[in-house]
């Protein structure tokens, strides 16, 4: 068999390694579980799932347009975020033309470009920070996408409202911006983005968001992406015609209304981010400050081996060999108990 050419050095996904009883803090999912309105939902609809889903998500596009005071036609829906990112490579990449995005970001944007054949370029971070402007040097003739993911994983650090929009104003009108809020319901920054208030005037923004992280549903596979109308038409000439299970869709639709889950969700993450940032500071260990639900820090240790002694002794935690660092973990913040249990296990890894 011949492989494309463009699929040469892509390599299948590698998911976290899990080890039975150790407690999971890799993957940034909730660690309250899902949204309890989201279960009873499910729960309630089993008798129903003999029946193919909606294919175009009413219900819940319907509850998400008036969240976001959007139109239904303004959302598509994905199996993930992770499946718009594939609408959108699948629609504007092709042989020949780029996407642009940060160093050390997540890493499905390049995936979804090299699968429809398109190139990635990297603009530098500086101090685990993306550079706008450096991103924006880098769009050329042949760029199609921009992807910015803020907060941003695996750094946790963010860019404000006022940089994104200097951004906004620089970028031509043709070159679709991607702004993957994957994290957004855990941020406390007051200058973070109004992200969807920018869509009128720029009708080449995409705003990504998804159930899996805050709504505890990342097992269920749902996100979301609102843009202009037009934008939308085009993705879902890509997207097949069940994509979002019927399961899923109930689950999302009882989420969303989730406030007391939301709100218990976000006072744990602020608790265990304080007693975190205590601990790292009074270990000496860098870390930057975060606006998700996880933290990157340098352990002194290499990362590989502080990843196997943290997963041997109790906890996961993913290891992240970039910018440089041959140290960096990334921790998804806890229950009080999971942090410190986390903390106990790291001292003892540092010999502290
Ligand atoms: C987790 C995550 C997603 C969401 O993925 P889903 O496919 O919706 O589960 C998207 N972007 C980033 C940066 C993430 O960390």
């Amino acid at each position: 068999m011949k492989l494309r050419e463009s699929l040469a050095d892509l390599k299948p996904y590698i998911a976290g390694k899990l080890k039975e009883g150790a407690i999971k803090l890799a993957s940034n999912e909730n660690v309250l579980g899902p949204s309890p309105k989201a279960m009873a939902a499910v729960r309630n609809f089993i008798s129903e799932m003999y029946l193919y889903p909606d294919s175009n998500c009413e219900k819940i596009k319907e509850k998400i347009a008036s969240k976001w005071n959007v139109a239904p036609d303004n959302i598509i829906m994905g199996n993930g975020s992770d499946e718009i990112l594939l609408f959108i490579a699948g629609a504007y990449m092709e042989k020949g033309r780029n996407a642009v995005t940060s160093e050390a970001t997540f890493s499905e944007y390049t995936f979804a470009v090299k699968l429809f054949n398109g190139a990635v370029k990297y603009a530098p971070m500086k101090d685990c920070r993306f550079q706008l402007d450096k991103i924006g040097e880098l769009v050329d003739q042949n760029t199609h996408i921009v992807f910015l993911c803020n907060p941003n994983n695996p750094t946790g650090t963010y860019f404000t409202g006022t940089e994104l929009e200097a951004f906004l104003k620089k970028i031509p009108d043709d070159v679709l911006v991607v702004l993957d809020e994957a994290y957004c319901e855990y941020v406390t920054a007051r200058d973070f983005p109004e992200s969807l208030k920018l869509l009128k005037d720029h009708k080449n923004l995409m705003v990504l968001k998804t159930f899996s992280k805050m709504y505890g549903l990342a097992g269920l596979r749902v996100g979301y992406g609102i843009a202009d109308a037009g934008i939308i038409n085009d993705l879902m000439k890509t997207k097949e015609p069940f994509n979002v299970n019927a399961v899923a869709q109930v689950a999302a639709a009882a989420a969303i209304e989730d406030e007391d889950f939301v709100q218990k969700t976000r006072e744990m993450n602020e608790k265990g981010k304080a007693y975190l940032y205590e601990q790292f500071t009074g270990m000496n260990l860098p870390f930057w400050k975060t606006e998700s639900n996880f933290i990157f820090l340098r352990t002194g240790v290499e990362c590989m081996k502080a990843f196997q002694k943290l997963m041997d002794t109790g906890v996961t935690i993913r290891p992240m060999k970039l910018l440089g660092f041959e140290d960096a973990i990334r921790v998804t913040i806890g229950t009080q108990e999971d942090n410190e249990l986390f903390i106990r296990l790291l001292k003892k890894l540092l010999g502290k």
